[in-house]
């Protein structure tokens, strides 16, 4: 299928992004158009105008400073997947980004893209979640910071407001104690999860503390499995296990039973990578 007809302007600024957006309240911001042309092709969207942000500067770069990790908006998932930084300093995005898509979705997609569009499925906005991250925005009224909790509302729904341009996103740089693990079952390698699981915590002795475990593909949003989290970190997997409280729908991939059973397999698999020294 091809895209209803649209208009395309490219932009240099984001006050120019933003004052476009004010504009047409119809318009869609265009990053690695991995998701959005997609859904332009299948004409599940028809906006009359596409704002293409490619040209802004400064909104391609990571930076380790002040104990966290800053991620330009319109870092492709490529860039990040090959970054020492983020190797070094964001263990939890460098397990998960290869498994976002194949290597041409991965050149052109961008994290701000992903963290944007907020699909229930993708592996970023867990790890966002999981990491106690948070988004930077630049609106009508400037910028402002969300915290990841705050940020994904609903099924691709977040906090950005209809003028607003996600600019960055930032997370906690990994210490010494840091742990991290992350998991995903998907039918071939490539495709959307159908459960998945981002966590970190913290080593404490011979435990885990601050265990943070974030699960998507079961839900409208990637959640917390809060009781799972503490029973963990009392060194129980098995009482953890047990205490998982989600409780996915079914989807075109598996029934919410399913991914239920599936998401106490990766807690497994991911509890294993936190209690090994990293
Ligand atoms: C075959 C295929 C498989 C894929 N598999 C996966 C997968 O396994 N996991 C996964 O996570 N993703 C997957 N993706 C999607 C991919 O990761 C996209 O790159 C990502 O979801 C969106 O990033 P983008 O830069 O391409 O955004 P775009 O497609 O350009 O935009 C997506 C949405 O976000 C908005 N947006 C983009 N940037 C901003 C911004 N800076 N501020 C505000 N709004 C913005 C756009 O207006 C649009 O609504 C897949 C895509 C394809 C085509």
């Amino acid at each position: 299928m091809k895209p209803a007809p649209f208009a395309y302007k490219k932009v240099r600024s984001l006050a120019e992004a933003v004052a476009l957006l004010g504009e047409h309240k119809d318009a869609r911001l265009l990053a690695g158009g991995q998701s959005l042309i997609a859904t332009l092709n299948m004409r599940l969207s028809a906006p009359s105008l596409l704002i293409d942000i490619n040209g802004i500067g400064g909104l391609d770069g990571i930076a380790h400073k002040g104990g966290a990790v800053e991620i330009g908006a319109l870092v492709r998932h490529a860039k990040a997947e090959r970054s020492d930084a983020v190797a070094k300093h964001a263990p939890l995005l460098a397990r998960a980004l290869p498994h976002i898509g194949h290597a041409a979705i991965r050149n052109r997609g961008t994290l701000g893209g992903s963290i944007a569009f907020a699909d229930p499925a993708a592996e970023l906005p867990a790890c966002l979640l999981a990491l106690d991250g948070e988004v930077d925005a630049t609106g009508p009224k400037g910028k402002r910071t969300i915290k990841a909790a705050d940020f994904f509302k609903g099924l691709f729904e977040t906090a950005l407001g209809p003028q607003d341009v996600l600019t960055a996103i930032r997370i906690p740089a990994a210490g010494k104690d840091t742990r991290v693990g992350f998991a995903e079952l998907a039918r071939r390698h490539g495709d959307y999860a159908i459960v998945g699981l981002a966590a970190s915590a913290r080593a404490d002795g011979k435990g885990l503390a601050d265990v943070r475990l974030a699960f998507f593909g079961v839900g409208a949003t990637a959640m917390r499995a809060k009781k799972a989290e503490a029973a963990l970190a009392s060194g129980n997997v098995d009482a953890a296990v047990a205490a998982l409280d989600l409780e996915p729908q079914d989807d075109v991939q598996a029934t919410g039973a399913v991914k239920k059973h599936l998401a106490g397999v990766l807690l497994r698999r991911v509890a294993a990578q936190l209690m090994e020294p990293q």
